[in-house]
């Protein structure tokens, strides 16, 4: 049997945690397994789907990495097949047309909880051996309503969470396309998990209520029935369901925030799935580990810290040219344009080891770029008589060195030597005067990186230096 999943969005808003992370499980299973990976955007719920929604889908699976095989399908594109399929079922007697008004059905609810019973449809027009039928009442566009079955039990071994079964008793006859021919959302999603011979279900547990009436539709359809995983909800932090008062939600977000997709992959693999102790691993490394099996139950907590611990290990690891594409669109977003100064990639390697993320880098090499201006209290703290006497020897002494890391490392400690000055004492004067910091990486590397003529140039602006 070939592998084939789909991760099915409603394009309702942007790809969120929850939904990037069933991305990511149902890629992965088909990846470990050499099957197929679909896309499918369940955009029948017209008032809430919106484009933007969909190009925000696509660019957060894109960003993550998570190509598909198939797809994207729209299911406002495969109208024309479920009303097909609602006319088989209408033929083969598994489906079948009422005429039930709304004030009958309020009617009937009214009674049902007076009664306190569970609110269902009590199958007044479902075609029974010897029961007569109303004739259809004049004017009435009827729905189309499954034949569910009356008796025994509907269950399935659910991946993640174990035996489920429902009481076929608690599932009534529900709607599967409106009065005006629209099929509705349990209906769909059963005739493309068919149609496209999906194997393996992984989504949100949030649809275990949905399982039992899918699977009855899949069987009466004479459909093989699918493997399901449900997976348990992402709780924030603090413990409660996720949601916007945790910050970054959206996927984009986190790379508007300055994290690498491999961080956040990473991360998310581990919500909810483990192999061993390993929380340090690539995606090709997951997708010979992932499996079903190891998927957890119970709720995943969603833990920033360790996001952004996996994210200063992975800036650690980035290739330099990376890091500088990076650092250079989020300064060009600041009005900073790095044409002109010195290598960003050089400049970036310096920092990727001392920075949490792609915006504290881009700050961080921002002082490279723009000239700084050390504020009046940084500069009566720092430029004190003997840190100018001491810049002032050593903008000489550099202006004649060979701009090697070395030997302007030598350059400095001679010049510090020579002004009765301990290396810190002009070391941090320095860092004050070309970058506005009293603290950097180690200033032979800081000054190689600058190059001559822009240390000069800064040394020189330093106020009487
Ligand atoms: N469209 C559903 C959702 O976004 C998912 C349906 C499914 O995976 O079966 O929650």
């Amino acid at each position: 049997m070939k592998v084939r999943t789909r991760f099915a969005p409603s394009p309702t808003g942007f790809l969120h945690i929850g939904g990037a992370r069933t991305a990511l499980f149902s890629w992965a299973y088909a990846r470990r397994h050499g099957g197929t990976f679909i896309l499918r955007i369940e955009d029948t719920d017209v008032a809430r789907s919106t484009p933007e929604a969909v190009q925000a889908i696509i660019d957060g699976m894109q960003w993550l990495g998570l190509s598909h095989d198939e797809g994207p399908f729209y299911q406002m594109q495969r109208m024309e097949r479920y009303r097909q399929v609602i006319a088989e079922m209408l033929a083969a007697g598994t489906a079948y047309h009422c005429y039930t008004a709304k004030e009958e059905l309020d009617a009937l609810r009214a009674e049902q909880e007076a009664r306190k019973e569970k609110p269902r449809y009590d199958g007044r027009w479902r075609p029974e051996a010897g029961k007569t039928l109303p004739p259809p009442p004049a004017g009435v566009a009827p729905v189309v309503r499954f034949r569910n079955p009356v008796q025994g039990m509907v269950a399935w071994q659910d991946q993640v969470k174990g035996r489920i079964e429902f009481a076929n008793s608690e599932l009534d006859d529900f709607i599967i396309a409106r009065g005006d021919g629209t099929p509705t959302y349990n209906f769909c999603v059963v005739v493309d998990d068919r149609d496209m011979n999906i194997t393996h279900v992984i989504r949100g547990d949030d649809h275990v209520n949905n399982t039992p009436r899918q699977i009855n539709l899949l069987q009466a359809l004479g459909a093989p029935v699918p493997q399901y995983a449900h997976l348990s909800m992402i709780l924030g932090d603090d413990g409660q369901k996720l949601s916007k008062r945790h910050g970054a939600v959206s996927v984009m977000q986190y790379d508007e925030d300055g994290y690498l997709p491999e961080a956040v992959l990473n991360y998310l693999a581990r919500l909810g799935w483990s192999h061993g102790d390993e929380e340090v691993f690539s995606m090709e490394q997951f997708v010979q580990w992932f499996d079903l099996d190891h998927i957890t139950a119970s709720a995943a907590q969603f833990n920033t810290e360790k996001l952004n611990w996996l994210n200063a290990h992975y800036l650690k690891l980035a290739a330099p040219q990376r890091l500088a594409a990076e650092a250079t669109h989020r300064l060009a977003r600041q009005g900073v344009t790095v044409a002109g100064g010195p290598d960003v990639a050089q400049v970036a390697l310096l920092y990727r080891d001392r920075v949490g993320n792609l915006n504290e880098l881009a700050d961080a090499l921002h002082p490279y770029f723009v000239a700084p201006h050390p504020t009046v209290e940084m500069a009566a703290q720092h430029f004190t008589e003997a840190a100018l006497k001491g810049l002032r020897a050593l903008r000489e002494r550099l202006a004649a060195c060979n701009w090697q890391a070395a030997e302007l490392g030598q350059a400095v400690k001679q010049t510090a030597a020579e002004c009765g000055l301990k290396m810190p004492q002009l070391a941090i004067p320095l860092r004050v005067a070309l970058l506005g910091l009293p603290q950097s990486p180690s200033i032979d590397a800081v000054l190689e990186v600058l190059g001559r003529e822009r240390v000069l140039q800064r040394l020189a602006a330093v106020p009487s230096a």
